[in-house]
């Protein structure tokens, strides 16, 4: 059949295997193509829905998705009995590296980083680490003693000076050098592909969240009692476990994403509203939750604040790949391959006819079982 979106002869489907095109669909064609209904990485969601593991775990097909999110609720679980248990700095230390080692195993799982595992790793997470580390002490050799994060055992009083200082430089800074890994990477020619700059950034932005958690809480975790009552240390663990690797993460791949777009001559008002969205989330959040914990707000409600901040920028991070993945899913040829999304054995191009996943975003091993095959109309 004809598509009516690119003109290209396409095998049939409900979806364009070239460009993506949601086929069928009636009403505007300009929706069809652009399809926000039909995420591209993951054609059962929306574009604008703030789910976190289709959207920093992009290669997942639909079951594996569902493994990650388990093993995090597991590890989120066993945060819990940590903290019940009274096992603060062990919990702590959980929450610091739940979803950067869940990542770790994501980007094994996907081989995101084809052949050069060690130089991948090193570059991004490795990299992010290092660089983690050298800023956070930096920091906080200028501020001594170091608030740590809405820390309920800090007193609150509200000093402007150290709040600009925290709560604008720091988050601006930290976006400045948080991707520089990643954009150093060596044999980047290799890994052409927004989504793989994508995930190098949300990689190296984990890594800085490790080291810079890490110097943030050395205090605690080297000084509390082994056991003590668990108190009001359930909102930090939050923040650890959850909201910190993402702000870090989504930032930094917004901004890796972006520098992936300008070298495929393609950086736009939407990449550049990424750089800017990352920053912009990244000082509202740091600047919103000392402000707010200085103020002696409850800290549930640090907590909304901070999920509000998360939950906006996974969409900008979503709005960003799908239209990536729907612009750069060039003619890879006709080939033979099984959809990691549906599972269905498809004749394809860029796209799976049956699901609608853009196949550049299909892990490695499934990119390399394509089979040419020749284009049936
Ligand atoms: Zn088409
Ligand atoms: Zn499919």
């Amino acid at each position: 059949m004809r598509c009516d979106h690119c003109a290209n002869d396409v095998p049939d489907g409900v979806f364009c295997t070239r460009c993506g095109a949601h086929q069928g669909t009636t009403g505007e064609l300009a929706k069809a193509k652009t399809r926000s209904h039909r995420y591209a990485a993951h054609p059962a969601e929306h574009v604008v829905q703030p789910s976190v593991f289709t959207t920093i775990f992009p290669h997942l097909g639909h079951q594996k998705v569902h493994e990650f999110r388990w093993a995090f609720v597991v590890g989120l679980a066993g945060i819990a009995v940590l903290y019940v248990a009274g096992l603060i700095a062990a919990a702590i230390l959980v929450a610091i590296f739940l979803v950067p080692v869940l990542y770790l195993i994501y980007l094994y799982e996907a081989q995101v980083y084809r052949d050069e595992p060690a130089t991948v790793l090193g570059f991004t997470i490795g990299g992010g680490a290092v660089v983690g580390l050298v800023l956070s002490l930096i920091v906080r050799a200028l501020d001594n003693p170091y608030p740590s994060f809405g820390n309920p055992l800090h007193p609150t009083s509200i000093n402007i000076g150290l709040l600009l200082f925290l709560g604008v430089l720091v988050p601006v800074v930290q976006e400045a050098v948080k991707p520089l890994p990643a954009l150093f990477l060596p044999k980047r020619s290799e890994f052409p592909e927004t989504v793989d700059g994508l995930v190098f950034g949300i990689a190296a932005g984990l890594g800085f969240s490790v080291a810079e958690s890490l110097v943030a809480f050395s205090g605690a975790l080297t000084g509390l009692p082994a056991h003590l009552a668990p108190g009001n240390w359930i909102y930090d663990l939050v923040t650890l476990a959850i909201f910190q690797p993402l702000v870090q993460g989504s930032a930094t791949g917004m901004v890796v994403a972006a520098v992936w777009r300008y070298r495929r001559g393609r950086l736009g008002q939407r990449e550049l509203g990424g750089v800017a969205m990352a920053v912009i989330a990244h000082v509202a959040f740091t600047l919103g939750t000392r402000t707010l914990s200085d103020a002696g707000v409850a800290q549930p409600f640090v907590l909304i604040w901070q999920a509000a901040i998360v939950g906006a920028m996974l969409i900008y991070v979503r709005y960003l790949l799908h239209h990536a993945l729907l612009e750069e899913a060039a003619h890879m040829g006709f080939a033979e391959t099984v959809c990691p999304n549906c599972h269905m054995h498809i004749v394809a191009s860029g796209f799976c006819p049956n699901c609608g996943v853009a196949l550049t975003a299909a892990p490695t091993s499934v990119k390399r079982a394509r089979k040419p095959a020749v284009a049936k109309s």
